[in-house]
């Protein structure tokens, strides 16, 4: 897209409003075009009829919508579908869309690559490209609708794809209210998800915000020696401060904040972990995720062995917590958890 013209995908609804007022026009043909960009994912101005043709033919001329590119779509046995964008200075991003039970949640990125370098993920192997612009953030989900299949409706956002979304705060807030305002795509926060490694500034930012979102925490480890290794946020946020910023996270009524962790073989996975986990997570309203490990040939450990889950799992029952074993979802596309990367080299 031209560089001299704004991109109204990353504008919010007060902001397109603020432009159309500039135009002379009242604020109520803001919502108008920000509805034709966000709700009907119009990208050509002049197809947007409620408006004016004087109005259109100003527009035209100061105004675009951007879209990533799509370069390759990949489908997994299971149904789940991975998706790598181009975009416009040729970076590249995945995002996947994950049917199941009735539910189609997508997965989307915040950066591209990452610079945390967690040990089980192949997308810290890339390094940190660059953060995502608003306009990108929601640019995967308006992009993705256009794929739907007949019937399909997107129904649940997580932000768990490439990047740590909190390192990108101030454009992952921005998306957020582009996607959930009622004049655009309207997705409640109650079925968005941001998932953090910890990075605990973030955390607090968020608590302080009005998103009214979901929390996961990608855990992992019980002992802050395990969590060093394999999670090197954890040498500047430890657990302790991490689960006391999550203590401190206002929870709305029936709400939970989710731990994820993923299962390493010999690693995080003893009966002893389980335990420490009881002790760790008492009196925090949570579900805990528990994530079979994809592994890969450039990461380095192995997934613990399937009864060794569910003893873990067990031991958390016993405690009255809530436990759930996730299904891997497209593995056979690279496109279940830590393994989204984009193979660039051999691009
Ligand atoms: S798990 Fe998340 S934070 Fe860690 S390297 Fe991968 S993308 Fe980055």
């Amino acid at each position: 897209m031209n560089e001299n013209v704004v991109d109204l995908v990353g504008l919010l609804r007060s902001e397109v409003e603020a432009l159309m007022g500039e135009l002379g026009e009242p604020a109520y043909r803001g919502r108008q075009l920000f509805h034709w960009v966000q709700a009907r994912r119009t990208r050509d101005v002049n197809a947007m009829s409620s408006l004016p043709r004087g109005v259109r033919a100003v527009l035209v001329e100061h105004v675009g919508v951007s879209r990533p590119e799509v370069s390759r779509v990949q489908r997994s046995l299971d149904g789940t579908r991975k998706y790598l964008f181009r975009l416009e200075d040729g970076e590249e991003i995945e995002s996947v869309l994950i049917p199941d039970d009735g539910r189609l949640t997508t997965c989307i990125s915040t950066q591209a690559g990452c610079p945390l370098a967690c040990r089980f993920c192949l997308t810290g192997l890339m390094g940190l490209r660059r953060n995502l612009r608003a306009a990108e953030i929601v640019g995967q989900i308006l992009a993705l609708q256009e794929r739907l299949e007949q019937g399909e409706r997107i129904t649940n956002i997580v932000l768990m794809g490439m990047g740590e979304p909190l390192l990108n705060f101030t454009q992952v807030e921005r998306a957020l209210r582009i996607l959930s305002d009622e004049q655009g795509a309207h997705f409640s926060p109650r079925r968005i998800t941001l998932s953090t490694v910890g990075h605990i500034p973030g955390i607090q930012k968020l608590a302080a915000s009005d998103l009214g979102i979901n929390l996961a925490v990608s855990l992992n480890a019980t002992t802050d020696a395990v969590r060093d290794e394999i999670m090197p946020i954890n040498r500047r946020w430890p657990i302790a401060e991490l689960l006391g910023a999550c203590r401190a996270y206002p929870l709305p009524n029936r709400r939970w904040l989710t731990f994820e962790y993923v299962m390493l073989d010999g690693v995080n996975d003893s009966r002893e972990d389980a335990k420490r986990l009881v002790g760790l997570l008492h009196g925090i309203r949570c579900k805990i995720n528990l994530i079979p490990f994809n592994t890969a040939p450039d990461l380095p450990d192995r997934a613990s062995p399937r009864e060794r889950v569910e003893v873990f799992q067990r031991v958390l029952h016993d405690a009255g917590l809530t436990a759930t074993i996730r299904e891997s979802r497209g593995w056979d596309i690279s496109a279940a958890c830590g393994m989204l990367r984009v193979e660039k080299e051999n691009a």
